[in-house]
């Protein structure tokens, strides 16, 4: 039972929700305590990003058609940001890629303190990230773009060595695919590049 929402929430839906340890302990119950932790590993293996320790692509899309499959069924809001750093290809010629390695880690992990436990954080490409925030209506995602800006501004390590992100942010729609979904948060962002960077845009 999804008790924040007082409805219950199909079983097939249920399968990736769970917190790895959970969703361990419920699909593997009986494995004995060594095989649980082997499981574990391959588990986070599978689904991390090794440089920052987000999520990865993979397991972002597996989530992403879940999610919206809840929403679409009206079992909760559903946003979506995209984030880009802004010039990282400088800073890569300025400090070097170990650097500029450390500091993509580093932003990984300013930005997942502002999350909750159940929001996906995952590196999408290079220098990007997807973050899906389920049960998040757009007021609220609006909200949270605020502490982005200013937990980003006020890490020394990144301010000292010039990292601004850009951001498109969106909320989920009935009628929305993936790719549409997707495409709109994009859209958001490309005009967050356009207008000046350093910046957020939410597409409705
Ligand atoms: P923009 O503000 O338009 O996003 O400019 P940008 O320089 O960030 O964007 P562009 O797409 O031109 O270049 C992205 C650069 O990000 C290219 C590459 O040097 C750097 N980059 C991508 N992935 C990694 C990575 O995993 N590690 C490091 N160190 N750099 C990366
Ligand atoms: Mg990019
Ligand atoms: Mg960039």
């Amino acid at each position: 039972m999804d008790k924040k929402l007082g409805k219950k929430t199909p079983k097939k839906l249920h399968t990736f929700d769970l917190k790895t340890k959970e969703k361990i302990e419920e699909l593997f119950g009986d494995a004995d305590r060594r095989q649980k932790k082997y499981i574990s590993w391959l588990y986070e293996l599978a689904t991390r990003d090794e440089k920052t320790g987000l999520y990865n692509n993979k397991f972002f899309e597996s989530i992403l058609g879940m999610e919206m499959e809840k929403a679409q069924r009206g079992y909760g809001e559903l946003c979506l940001f995209i984030i880009d750093i802004d010039f990282f290809k400088k800073i890569n010629d300025k400090y070097g890629h170990i650097k500029a390695d450390e500091l993509l880690k580093r932003l990984a992990l300013v930005l997942k303190k502002q999350l909750r436990k159940s929001d996906i954080a995952a590196r999408f490409g290079g220098e990007e990230f997807f973050i899906l925030l389920p049960e998040t209506n757009l007021e609220k995602a609006k909200k949270i773009i605020s502490r982005f800006q200013a937990s980003i501004k006020s890490d020394k390590t990144l301010k000292r060595h010039g990292i601004t992100v850009s951001g498109g942010l969106t909320q989920h729609q009935e009628k929305d695919t993936e790719k549409s979904f997707k495409e709109r948060a994009d859209k958001a962002l490309y005009k967050a590049k356009k207008t000046g960077r350093n910046r957020f845009v939410v597409v409705e």
